[in-house]
């Protein structure tokens, strides 16, 4: 197995413990699953309450159709029961994502070292592997920087969003589609929402223009100092990612801050102020008090033009209709790329096209298999990309070990 993270660990403990004895994983640095370590703020977001496999495709903006088929082998319940089974409970949070009991992720590092303790595992650390080739007779060979040779007879690259892995699989025959970021937040040029940083909102519409294609989140939102984050941001990034990439980042975004509310409900509340509130400052009395903060109510009026002391009963109503397209639709321009969020993963990766997803194995060049964050393939934010690793480190396994010990009657 070439990369400790967690596809490797995946695909190395299933094969050993479908009957391989030789198992060695050859990790690049001195701490293999350092990402499990480092994600979902020190916990790991290990995978989400999404039991249905079609639906689970969804959460996919690269790989959704072709994940149909190895869900439907390990989805998001058999990583459950196959962590409780090693001792590591998970438990679910609101939002569905799943955490470890112990709420730390070094929970999950230390199942899946001693499951592949427990099963014979070798693993290398300080093995960076700079080659990898293929011959009839040998079988494949691996050199690590140092010059190590290894010999194997079937070979799992999972080597995640590093380079080095993209240009191996290349090196063997595979075409791999150029990575471009996914999951980030939106810089936008909107100074009016500098004050209301730290607001966050649900059930907030985003509405992305990119050239001529549109994409659309209904969501949480974060306001920050340099534009929008929270998960529908996230979501709406991980859709748009290439579209985004091949503009430079530049785009219109329309945001409804009243999500669900429709125009006409909208304006009849705006009517409703007018009558209720009729000798009360727009500043000092909102409309859908209960979902709008203050402090964007405000930022509202000042991108409409609204003085702050202009009484409900007075409003003009060339004011009003200012203000309800602020609140239903306000148009931001994109400047660029925001920090990243939480979770950052690469859209991109080894073609699903020319991997045999029942088995994760090259059809270029059989007896490779391909895992993980390297395969085409990235899931939004909430415990998904691991669990694409979770899937594809299972089915390589199970299908390396199928092989070898000849059980495997598709070959
Ligand atoms: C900060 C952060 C937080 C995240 N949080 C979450 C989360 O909570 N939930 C979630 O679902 N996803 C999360 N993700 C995404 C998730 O971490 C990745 O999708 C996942 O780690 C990919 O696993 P992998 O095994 O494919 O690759 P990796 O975890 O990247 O492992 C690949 C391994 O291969 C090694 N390697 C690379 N090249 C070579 C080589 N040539 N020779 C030998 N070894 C090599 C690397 O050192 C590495 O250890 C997060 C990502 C980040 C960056």
């Amino acid at each position: 197995m070439i990369g400790g993270g967690a596809a490797g660990f995946m695909a190395a403990i299933t094969a050993a413990e479908q009957g391989i004895r030789r198992v060695r994983v050859l990790e690049a640095t001195a701490e293999p699953l350092s990402k499990v370590r480092m994600s979902g703020g020190g916990r790991c977001n290990v995978t989400h309450a999404c039991w249905d496999p079609r639906e689970l495709v969804g959460h996919y903006p690269r790989g959704q159709r072709p994940l149909r088929g190895p869900f439907s082998r390990f989805a998001s319940g058999d990583a459950v029961a196959w962590f409780a089974e090693r001792g590591l409970v998970l438990v679910e949070e609101a939002d569905g994502r799943m955490f470890p009991e112990a709420n730390r992720s070094s929970a999950v590092v230390a199942c899946l070292r001693q499951a592949a303790r427990d099963q014979g595992v070798v693993l290398s650390t300080g093995a960076f592997v700079t080659s990898l080739k293929k011959d009839r007779i040998n079988g494949f060979q691996a050199e690590c920087r140092g010059g190590e040779l290894i010999q194997a007879n079937r070979v799992l690259l999972a080597t995640g969003g590093h380079p080095s892995g993209r240009r191996l699989a290349a090196e063997l025959g595979h075409r791999v589609i150029a990575p471009v970021p996914s999951l980030f937040t939106l810089a936008l040029d909107a100074p009016q929402l500098v004050g209301c940083a730290g607001i966050a909102l649900d059930d907030v519409r985003l509405d992305l223009e990119v050239g001529e294609a549109r994409f659309r989140q209904v969501g949480r939102v974060l306001i920050t100092h340099w534009g929008l984050s929270g998960p529908a941001t996230l979501r709406l990034t991980a859709f748009a990612a290439r579209a985004l990439q091949s503009s430079r980042y530049r785009a219109t975004l329309q945001v409804s801050w009243v999500g669900s509310v429709t125009q006409e409900q909208l304006l009849v509340e705006l009517r409703d102020q007018r009558i209720q509130s009729a000798r009360r400052t727009l500043a000092a009395s909102r409309p859908l008090a209960g979902q709008l903060p203050r402090r964007l109510w405000l930022s509202m009026l000042d991108g409409a033009g609204v003085a702050l002391d202009q009484r409900w009963s007075d409003l003009p109503g060339r004011l009003e209709q200012r203000l309800l397209q602020q609140l239903h639709r306000c148009r931001y321009t994109v400047k660029g790329r925001g920090p990243f969020g939480e979770e950052f993963v690469t859209a991109g990766g080894v073609d699903l096209g020319e991997i045999d997803l029942a088995r994760m194995e090259s059809r270029c060049c059989p007896g490779l298999h391909v895992a993980g964050e390297l395969l085409d393939v990235d899931g939004v934010t909430g415990g998904f990309n691991f669990q694409h690793c979770w899937t594809s480190g299972w089915l390589a396994g199970q299908a390396a070990a199928l092989a070898l010990t000849g059980s495997d009657q598709t070959r």
